[in-house]
């Protein structure tokens, strides 16, 4: 679960999160939308200890987020995948999925490794396991990337924006994949302005603008009947 309580950032003078509240209970998919500048991003980043905050409390599998030890064991819990992947380029694709587990002694190579090629395989790049990042297509490293994420067995999953960099004909299989963990029944918090995906799989939608949540609901309601003239906007906008 996540429990984000009256978070207030600041970068210098400007004020990026006003008093974000928001609880994610185990299971739950949320989807977060917003116009650009919003502080989705920064709302993401706090989550798993990324960025500092000056407010508020922030609470990640039971563990409050106010320590750098804490701050360990949070990232420990939550996989994160970004708008522009972050494979590590001299390494294959396995190679790049065990380096975490084994790193910090989750698990040993032997067992990293069939885990790995399971995880590929769920995300469809059993026969991708040896090839370096340069060598994958856009869709493909980022499914890649998911696997690698999943391979430190996180409670919960972020995603930034994971389709936006991608060419259009790529961006189904990521959400596709996207799609059969919410239905394994991870835990996810996602940035996208995908709506179609949001209305699939969200159990609730919430939309920031200058940093606060402005509104938040199940997808049938903030779709059919915002409230908000914000929302209303940016639904005419993307839609
Ligand atoms: P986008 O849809 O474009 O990704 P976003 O909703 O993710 O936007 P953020 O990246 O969270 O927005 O940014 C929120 C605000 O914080 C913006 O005004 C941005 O310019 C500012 N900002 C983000 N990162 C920094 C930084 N490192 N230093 C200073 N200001 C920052
Ligand atoms: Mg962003």
């Amino acid at each position: 679960a996540i429990e984000i309580q009256e978070l207030d950032k600041w970068y210098g003078d400007l004020h990026v999160l006003k008093k974000v509240s928001l609880s994610v209970e185990p299971g739950k998919k949320i989807v977060i939308c917003g116009p650009s500048g919003s502080g989705k991003s920064t709302l993401i980043r706090c989550i798993n200890g990324l960025e500092p905050f000056q407010q508020g409390h922030i609470q990640v599998g039971g563990v409050k987020l106010d320590a750098p030890a804490a701050i360990q064991a949070v990232r420990r819990k939550v996989g994160m995948v970004f708008q522009h992947f972050y494979l590590f380029p001299h390494l294959t694709v396995l190679d790049n999925c065990l380096l975490a587990p084994v790193h910090t002694g989750l698990r040993s190579r032997a067992e990293a490794e069939a885990q790995a090629r399971e995880l590929l395989e769920r995300v469809g790049m059993r026969d991708k396991a040896q090839a370096y990042p340069a060598q994958l297509s856009g869709g493909q490293q980022q499914r890649a990337a998911i696997a690698r994420a999943l391979c430190m067995d996180p409670e919960i999953m972020l995603f930034d924006e994971p389709t936006s960099a991608l060419d259009p004909e790529m961006v189904m299989e990521v959400l596709d994949t996207m799609v059969m963990l919410a239905e394994r029944g991870m835990t996810m918090v996602c940035v996208t302005h995908e709506m179609g995906f949001a209305r699939e799989v969200a159990d609730e939608i919430v939309f920031m603008d200058h940093g606060e949540i402005v509104e938040a609901g199940p997808p049938a309601q903030c779709f059919t009947s915002p409230k908000s003239p914000r929302l209303k906007a940016f639904l005419q906008a993307v839609v």
